[in-house]
């Protein structure tokens, strides 16, 4: 549950701080779009292990090396916002490891952002369906998962996201050393619920210099 390296998000906090206020006045002139619908054989594609993508590692037991080593490849794309090459690496996880639930966790936020909400509802629903025989710490995330996509879905609703964040201060209590974890509860100091680390604000420094720390060490 440790990380070399920060993914790209994070490790550049001061100056994604810095490009605050050009991202706002971006949201503010950019003409909503829908992002096209991509052919899944694209998100399924045979993919390999990369390096420069940000080195991070998030163990789940069970998983074989070969599949832990996709996984931890999908959750550095997913930092550094790249969602084809994040779906290809968890679907190439869960060729090693059809079981591995928090893969199939981890894809439905790809796939939301690729604008493929049907697949990321079922992606989830197939990791809740496999993990009652996982790891705790697994189960934790499949379940913050399924508390985040809740929240996603009900963006006015602020009980859903107060939940979300009850969950993962309890899921921080019992793995402090978590940079997952720790990463997940800055992106939910935002009071948006799709907040993915592009419109943090001030309130997240305190719990990603935690992250950080965690990271380092
Ligand atoms: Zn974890």
């Amino acid at each position: 549950m440790t990380q070399s390296v920060l993914p790209l998000a994070f490790c550049l906090l001061p100056s994604a701080f810095c490009l605050l206020p050009c991202a706002f006045v971006f949201a503010q002139h950019q003409a909503p779009h829908e992002i096209p619908r991509l052919p899944q054989a694209l998100l399924e594609r045979p993919t390999t292990v990369r390096t420069g993508v940000g080195a991070v590692h998030d163990a789940m037991a069970g998983a074989s090396p070969e599949a832990q080593r996709f996984y931890d490849l999908g959750l550095a794309y997913l930092h550094s916002y790249v969602w084809i090459e994040a779906a290809r690496a968890f679907h190439q996880a869960l060729r090693l490891d059809p079981h591995l639930a928090a893969a199939h966790a981890a894809v439905s936020v790809a796939y939301l952002e690729l604008n493929k909400p049907d697949e990321a509802r079922a992606s989830l629903a197939t990791a809740q369906q496999l993990v009652a025989g996982r790891s705790a710490h697994e189960r934790r995330h499949v379940e913050l998962r399924a508390l985040q996509a809740a929240s996603e879905q009900a963006p006015a609703n602020s009980a859903t996201l107060a939940a979300y964040r009850t969950a993962l201060q309890q899921a921080s209590a019992e793995f402090p050393t978590d940079v997952e974890i720790a990463l997940l509860k800055a992106l939910a100091t935002s009071d948006d619920h799709s907040e993915r680390g592009q419109g943090l604000g001030a309130g997240a420094v305190t719990a990603l210099e935690n992250a950080r720390s965690l990271a380092a060490d």
